[in-house]
């Protein structure tokens, strides 16, 4: 995020120690999340995957990680889960789509349908401009296709009474965030409309990933006046230690309370 200095950053004491650390270096996770419903077991977005390869990024290669067991541990085996979300087709929202057998990558999620958004997968699929994309389309998104799994659905998508997708553009041309309602209470998935929390400070600041920058910028500026000063619970699909909170007006600015 080129124009969050250090110095900016330790200027914003409710950034520390969560979301960033005394030196003024932001922190950020990649993570799954799961929702339960009475119809529904959903992960929203599957993180970097195992084994995969061609990625730019040199340690989101050839990875190892203990994903599945965690998974399984905390009650939610991948036989369970009957619907994934991708908020979009990044390849840190789609790695555990699946997973290498012998030399065959195949559905992670066998008796899920996974939800992907019509724009954001023909955008994807027609992408042939760097390497590192296609290969992330090869290995995580078309071997589900191929299987039958993924349904193409539209931004404004609803899953079931209580899980809806709303269109948050700007990052990735069809890109979703994940509205939850129940039981009287609200909450909002972010997806990468925003990666960090100081973008409620000030919602220009992008990080190179997004496609429209300023498409990015007039989203983030809409949903921050929608939600903020209300009781929704804004969580975050890269914001690291807490992960969630109430947004806030902070003078003319705004923060994340949690
Ligand atoms: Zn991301």
């Amino acid at each position: 995020m080129p124009l969050a200095s250090n110095e900016e950053i330790r200027k914003l004491p409710w950034l520390i120690p969560h979301f960033a650390n005394e030196e003024g270096r932001l922190k950020m996770s990649i993570h799954s999340l799961v929702v339960e419903t009475p119809a529904r077991r959903i992960v929203v977005d599957t993180g970097l995957g195992n084994d995969k390869e061609g990625r730019r990024v040199p340690t989101w290669n050839n990875r190892a990680g203990p994903f599945l067991e965690t998974m399984t541990a905390a009650g939610f085996p991948p036989e369970s889960i009957d619907t994934v979300l991708c908020t979009h087709l990044h390849v840190d929202h789609v790695g555990w789509n699946t997973m290498l057998v012998g030399d065959k990558w195949v559905p992670t999620f066998p008796k899920a349908r996974y939800l992907m958004g019509r724009v954001e997968f023909r955008h994807w699929r027609e992408q042939h401009g760097r390497d590192d994309m296609a290969a992330v389309f090869a290995d995580s998104v078309k071997p589900v296709h191929d299987a039958g799994l993924v349904d193409l659905v539209e931004t404004n998508h609803r899953i079931t009474n209580e899980i809806s997708l709303i269109p948050t553009l700007g990052h990735t041309p069809g890109h979703v965030s994940v509205r939850i309602s129940s039981q009287g209470e609200e909450a909002l998935i972010t997806g990468d409309f925003m990666h960090h929390p100081i973008q409620f400070h000030d919602p220009g600041f992008s990080i190179s990933a997004d496609v429209d920058t300023n498409a990015a910028i007039a989203t983030r500026r809409r949903v921050f006046a929608e939600y903020a000063d209300t009781p929704t619970l804004i969580i975050g699909t890269h914001f690291a230690g807490p992960t969630a909170g109430k947004l806030v007006r902070d003078g003319d600015r705004y923060r994340l309370h949690v």
